[in-house]
């Protein structure tokens, strides 16, 4: 207990949020929070391995707590999934992502902006009338907006979500598989789905330039992707040798820490400008 506490003090942000990751949050306050407008989109940027250009940003949504401070989407999103509460999250993010791609589009910057799907949002074909709806709405191109679509739980049957991403696809929107490696059939999906790009799970990125087996399965995600001519995205790109071992295989784009961490949307025109 002493050294929890004096550890607690040393770091604070880190205490909060162990803090925060004890507590759990009922299906109401999250509606509450969501009805509120607390939900707030962060953005981490995405880069080209070939030239280093910022290519465009994943968003990432955190929840800016009344009593809590900013809490993570691991401490919220299973409850949305499970609570019927996802419709409404992600349909939030999306119309603040595709609110700030708009800004930045006006203000001259190129880039494509990721938002994270859950497969619990692919039941109804709402689901592609109120995107594309929006991107009308917001005036953003479809062509853009790069949805990642995480499996979280076996799916039995994959007819509704195939039909939802296929009218998505049809409509230019870009599809993605996130989390690769990591799910329940990922290469079940893969033969199904329309998807565009394949994104590596950071379990597999973090650290494999001083592991064999990661190489190889990452060797092997990638030689899949070519294959059936997706783009390739390595997230949690952390240290400069993983950077390195992904220049040397055929990787198209490199997300980490060691790049940035995700940002408020404030911070990221002056981000880009200064980095390229
Ligand atoms: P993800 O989609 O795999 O997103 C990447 C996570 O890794 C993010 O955590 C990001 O901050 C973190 N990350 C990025 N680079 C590094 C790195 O170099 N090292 C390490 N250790 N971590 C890195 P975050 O923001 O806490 O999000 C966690 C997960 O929550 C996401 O994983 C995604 O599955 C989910 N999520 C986030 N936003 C949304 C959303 O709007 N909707 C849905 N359905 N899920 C979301
Ligand atoms: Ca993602
Ligand atoms: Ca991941
Ligand atoms: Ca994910």
């Amino acid at each position: 207990h002493l050294l929890d506490s004096a550890l607690s003090k040393a770091d604070s942000t880190n205490s909060m949020r162990r803090r925060a990751a004890r507590k759990s949050y009922s299906a109401d306050e999250l509606h509450r929070g969501i009805q509120n407008g607390e939900l707030v989109n962060h953005y981490q940027p995405k880069l080209s391995i070939r030239n280093r250009r910022v290519t465009g940003v994943e968003t990432l949504v955190r929840w800016q707590h009344p009593l809590d401070g900013l809490v993570y989407p691991d401490q919220f999103i299973p409850e949305a999934e499970a609570h019927g509460l996802i419709d409404a999250l992600t349909g939030a993010v999306l119309v603040q992502a595709f609110t700030d791609a708009a800004i930045w589009r006006a203000a001259g910057l190129d880039l494509s902006v990721a938002i994270n799907v859950s497969m619990d949002n692919l039941t109804s074909l709402d689901f592609p009338d109120f995107v594309s709806e929006q991107a009308r709405l917001k005036g953003v191109n479809p062509a853009s907006i790069v949805l990642e679509v995480t499996e979280t739980q076996l799916m039995k049957d994959l007819r509704m979500p195939l039909e939802i991403l296929t009218r998505l696809r049809l409509r230019r929107f870009r599809l993605s598989i996130d989390d690769f490696g990591t799910g329940h059939s990922s290469l079940a999906q893969l033969r199904d789905l329309p998807f565009d790009e394949l994104k590596i799970d950071r379990s597999f990125v973090h650290g494999a330039h001083h592991n064999e087996t990661l190489r190889a399965i990452v060797q092997a995600s990638l030689g899949l992707a070519k294959e059936l001519g997706m783009e390739t995205v390595a997230e949690g790109v952390e240290e400069s040798e993983d950077f390195d071992f992904l220049k040397s295989t055929c990787c198209d784009v490199a997300q980490g820490y060691l790049f940035a961490k995700p940002m408020a949307a404030s911070q990221v025109e002056a981000w880009v400008r200064a980095y390229s």
